[in-house]
């Protein structure tokens, strides 16, 4: 079966994890570029690293990102020198920043350093960029600034009052045909319990990823990134209530009302089944935390038979 998972970073993996753990599984996973940014010259591609290092099993579990048995000596020597060094970058990481940055400077397309990276680390399932263009989170906060993802996110720890987002670049933004490809042909599309605001709303964005989406006839499931009211991790919940959407499973099921099928909800939001229901998306109750490999196989599993199984 041909799946196609639209995914962010740390959530984003987690749901490619469990899916890349079925043998009956062809995965093509459209990540997220508008977190990317140039840190000393170096293009870093942090959502789309984090989904390849996840699939290959290089990712530092305890964290969630970044390279397991990571040094940051390289950091060290940038901070001697007098370098902003609040974005964390590790020693391994960097040498996959030189190259995509060589690459792109040498004008590869980067959906194909993206691909040659994923196969060098020997992952299995299609790791493709809805764009192949510079497309940017802005975060404007109640204090009059703009901001980059990164500087919001880490430099300043989500600490803001968000007022706007905004996506620099969109506009003129093409789609790859690979991640239109992968829609168009999937038997099923699963949108990751990824942060909706700047990990899903980025891509679906894209012009031309929308409508490629609403014409597909795969069945779309989407899974809450919300769990008992509450957010795993990561400003989800402060964004959606800044812009004055609910900030729970429903507040979710409402943004993707026009997009998905089904809405996969923890038993814990289960009194929001009935308003879930009567505003779009069917809801499924399941347990949507995933913890280890095996609840990630399970939660997936569980998508799969919603959408394949008959009934
Ligand atoms: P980021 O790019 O690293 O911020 O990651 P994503 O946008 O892909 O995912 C962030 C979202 O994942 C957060 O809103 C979390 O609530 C959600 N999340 C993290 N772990 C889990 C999990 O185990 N289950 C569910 N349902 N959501 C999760
Ligand atoms: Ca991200």
């Amino acid at each position: 079966r041909k799946v196609c998972l639209l995914a962010g970073g740390v959530g984003g993996a987690k749901m490619a994890e469990g899916l890349a753990a079925h043998d009956d599984v062809a995965l093509s996973v459209i990540g997220n570029v508008a977190d990317d940014d140039s840190f000393h010259g170096l293009w870093v591609s942090p959502d789309i690293d984090t989904l390849t290092y996840s699939l290959a099993g290089r990712i530092d579990r305890a964290q969630g990102w970044g390279v397991a048995d990571e040094g940051h000596r390289a950091l060290e020597t940038l901070d001697l020198l007098g370098a902003e060094t609040w974005m964390s970058l590790g020693d391994r990481d960097f040498g996959l920043h030189i190259h995509r940055t060589m690459r792109r400077g040498r004008g590869d397309r980067p959906s194909d350093i993206a691909r040659d990276v994923a196969r060098a680390f020997g992952v299995k399932p299609a790791i493709l960029l809805p764009t192949d263009d510079v497309v940017q989170t802005r975060l404007r906060t109640t204090d009059g600034r703009w901001l980059s993802f990164q500087e919001y996110f880490v430099r300043e720890r989500c600490a803001p009052e968000i007022r706007e987002i905004a996506f620099s670049g969109m506009d003129m933004a093409r789609p790859t045909p690979e991640a239109l490809t992968a829609i168009a042909g999937a038997d099923l599309i699963v949108i990751a319990p990824s942060n909706p605001l700047v990990s899903i709303a980025p891509i679906l964005g894209i012009p031309g990823i929308g409508e490629a989406l609403r014409a597909a006839d795969a069945p779309k499931i989407a899974v809450s990134p919300f769990i008992a009211g509450k957010v795993v991790k990561g400003p989800a919940d402060r964004m959606m209530a800044a812009l004055g959407l609910r900030a729970d499973a429903l507040g979710v099921a409402r943004r993707y009302r026009a997009l998905a099928d089904r809405l996969v909800i923890d038993h814990a939001d289960a009194a929001l089944g009935a308003e879930i229901a009567a505003e779009g998306p069917a809801p499924q109750c399941s347990d949507i935390l995933m913890k280890t490999q095996a609840d990630k196989a399970r939660l997936a599993r569980e998508i799969l038979d919603l959408a394949f199984a008959p009934v």
